[in-house]
């Protein structure tokens, strides 16, 4: 999978080097670029931002500096099959992902099905965030697979840096190799299957007894049945507890 990420903070994906999306890089799995919007500005100040048409507070980024650094990336790579060749009929099309508090939910369903993406484009807003116009353009463009605007909860921060962080660690994570034993994932909240609509419940792990605290008494019982029914009894209790809407 090909992955570009474009900020006026490329440093801030700095983090991406490190830990599990890092490793994923090293081994090739992933091939990460990250781009400085401010390289697409042309004034002596790398202005990316203006006034908001219609007035009100804040600033908007400009869709000026916008298209010229996407339409660089995508033509960056015309054809290329970046995937390792799975693709058929001619070049791999980038799907331009748009961070927004105004944006559809990013799920770990949402995160599974990009993790089967060739290319992922990610746009990090700043300010008011970015001309509506951007989306616009790029959601009619044949030679892209199309735009997401999602948001990584009902809360809103400074730019779209940290929530591109949340999307490809969500989404690197669950490409088939990056992990080491691909069934922990199975089993993880939000998984798809049985615990689509779960929580996990808790996990232990050496010594048995902590500051007098047991490990639960079924968890050293060998009996993987046991264990097993215990576990989703469990989630179940935490999902009632922490997040009773996923159950409806
Ligand atoms: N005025 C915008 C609104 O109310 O929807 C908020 C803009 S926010 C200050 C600046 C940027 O941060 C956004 O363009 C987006 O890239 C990012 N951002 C903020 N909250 C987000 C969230 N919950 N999910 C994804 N991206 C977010």
């Amino acid at each position: 999978m090909r992955i570009d990420i474009v900020s006026i903070f490329p440093e801030y994906l700095d983090p991406l080097r490190l830990s599990l999306v890092g490793k994923a890089v090293d081994a090739g799995l992933v091939n990460l670029g990250v781009h400085d919007l401010r390289s697409f500005a042309h004034d002596r100040h790398r202005t990316v931002d203006d006034t908001p048409y219609g007035g009100g507070p804040g600033m908007v980024m400009s869709p000026v500096p916008w298209g010229e650094a996407l339409d660089q990336i995508a033509g960056a790579h015309p054809g290329e099959r970046i995937d390792g060749g799975t693709m058929t009929g001619g070049g791999v099309r980038p799907l331009l992902v748009v961070p927004t508090p105004s944006g559809e939910r990013f799920t770990q369903s949402v995160a599974q099905q990009w993790s089967d993406e060739p290319w992922l484009v990610l746009a990090c807003g700043r300010y008011e965030g970015i001309d509506t116009r951007v989306i616009e353009h790029y959601a009619g463009r044949s030679d892209w697979a199309g735009v997401r605007e999602v948001s990584v909860g009902d809360y809103v921060l400074a730019g779209g840096e940290a929530a591109a962080l949340v999307i490809v660690e969500a989404v690197v994570r669950l490409i088939p190799g990056v992990l080491g034993n691909a069934a922990s994932v199975a089993d993880d909240s939000f998984a798809a299957g049985s615990m689509e609509r779960l929580l996990e419940g808790p996990v232990y792990t050496k010594p048995a007894e902590w500051r007098g605290i047991d490990v639960p008494e079924i968890l050293m019982s060998g009996h993987h049945g046991r264990i097993a029914a215990w576990r989703a009894e469990q989630a179940h209790a935490r999902t009632r507890e922490h997040r009773p809407d996923l159950l409806g």
